[in-house]
């Protein structure tokens, strides 16, 4: 589930294999197979973990991984004002007060792509190996709320709606885990009542009891005792969004049904459950300014959430924001960027909203900001357009470079996560 960085060999002696690493130092891996099935010479590419081999990869590959992950640029020395570098310096320290980020928000040029690159530079030094890969099934369309924003607004009549029986939940789950290797998938839909805490847990065990996966629910403000019955049930992890800390923004962007207040003690109730929360907000809405996402993101800190789900506004028609403009790409990255100045270790994936806007480079932009996790769409094709929050949403097609070299069906992956998620949650 996890993609660890391609390094090149420079000698085998053994079962011992001397690698290079991105940073150009050798270190010693081990092969822990006996029998050295797999043949591994000087100059071949590799993949490796907690210093054991795990795979061979080609040197296509490799070198495309890298380049996506930025390991390959070289060391600019760009233009940028003593001011600027003063305050990433305090970044690098965790000090950014909100009128740092709001400098470091509204920078561009040269100085914003310091900062995507320095960003960039601190994922390297502190989660060097891990690109980690999640799946997400979106299993019902329906939705109580109407969020001026999402196209599953209760309001839109235009939208075809679906809702999957919690056999056809099970199946899918079960075939990303048994035959793609996924080790952790996030079950989301609109806020449904249809589906009774009954069901939701059932749901749940269902899964667990058939295979070895990590569950994350994304079902919106349900009530507490639900969250707590789903834990029960086997949940680990919830992703559930602040939207905006502004609370007249909120207001405005859900003058009913939602509120703010509410939402964010459910965020910190779901902690306090012993939940993996993943949480954020969406960037670009209308009348939301540089202060409002610089308090947005000292909100994530001050939650202490474990993975930041946070991206652009991409607007969708047949909603009352359908006439206003997407959010900005590079408010986007920037925002990602000093989302890892200010929580270091934090799980922070590329969300599907910045693919959409940028298909061709969004992905490789994020990862060069900080970013270190994809969220990959595994909603069954027929009902995959129909989950619309906004129009176009990027698709991947199955057996990515990220697919075939980040998960693998031994259940050594799993425990590396499951080690991983709970020192995240401490
Ligand atoms: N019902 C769940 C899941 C909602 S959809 C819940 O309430 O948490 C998941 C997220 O998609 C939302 O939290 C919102 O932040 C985001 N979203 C919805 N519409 C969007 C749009 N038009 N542009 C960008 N993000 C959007």
């Amino acid at each position: 589930m996890c993609l660890t960085i391609p390094a090149q060999v420079r000698k085998v002696q053994g079962d011992k294999i001397f690698v290079e690493q991105s940073d150009r130092k050798i270190i010693e891996i081990w092969n822990p197979d006996p029998d050295r099935k797999v043949k591994i010479k000087s100059g071949d590419w590799v993949l490796y973990f907690n210093g054991f081999f795990q795979q061979k990869i080609e040197e296509n590959d490799a070198h495309e991984i890298l380049d996506m992950l930025g390991m390959m640029l070289d060391e600019q020395n760009p233009e940028v004002s003593p001011k600027f570098k003063k305050t990433i310096d305090k970044a690098r320290h965790g000090d950014l007060k909100r009128k740092d980020i709001i400098y470091l928000l509204n920078s561009n040029g040269s100085e914003k792509e310091f900062l995507l690159s320095q960003a960039n530079e601190l994922r390297k030094k502190y989660i060097k190996e891990f690109i980690c890969i999640h799946g997400i099934i979106e299993f019902s369309n329906h939705c109580q709320n109407d969020c001026f924003y999402c196209g599953l607004r209760a309001d839109n009549s235009k939208l075809t709606r679906y809702r999957m029986d919690t056999n056809e939940i099970i199946e899918t789950a079960k075939k990303a885990v048994k035959e793609r290797g996924y080790k952790l998938l996030v079950l989301q839909s609109g806020e449904d009542y249809f589906y009774t805490d009954k069901m939701l847990a059932e749901i749940v065990s269902g899964i667990k009891k058939e295979c070895r996966v990590f569950i994350f629910i994304s079902i919106g403000e349900r009530d507490i005792e639900t969250y707590r019955k789903l834990k029960k049930a086997g949940a680990s992890g919830v992703l559930i969004r602040f939207e905006t800390s502004n609370p007249i923004l909120f207001k405005k962007m859900h003058p009913y049904g939602k509120d703010h207040e509410r939402r964010l003690e459910t965020i910190k109730s779901l902690k306090g459950l012993g939940y993996f929360v993943a949480s954020g907000s969406i960037s670009g809405l209308p009348g939301q300014t540089v202060r409002d996402l610089a308090d947005d993101l000292l909100t994530i800190k001050e939650l202490k959430v474990n993975m930041i789900s946070m991206g652009p506004f991409v607007s969708c028609d047949n909603t009352p924001l359908a006439k206003n403009k997407s959010g900005d790409i590079d408010m986007s990255l920037k925002m990602i960027s000093v989302a890892r100045f200010l929580m270091p270790k934090v799980r922070i994936p590329v969300v599907t909203a910045l693919e959409t806007l940028d298909p061709k480079r969004g992905r490789k932009r994020a990862f060069e900001a900080g970013a270190n996790a994809l969220m990959i769409n595994l909603t069954p094709k027929e009902h995959r357009r129909k989950y619309k929050i906004y129009p176009g949403r990027f698709f991947e097609k199955e057996g990515s470079i990220f697919e075939r070299y980040g998960l693998n069906l031994t259940d050594e992956s799993y425990k590396m996560l499951e080690k991983r998620i709970r020192e995240e949650i401490q």
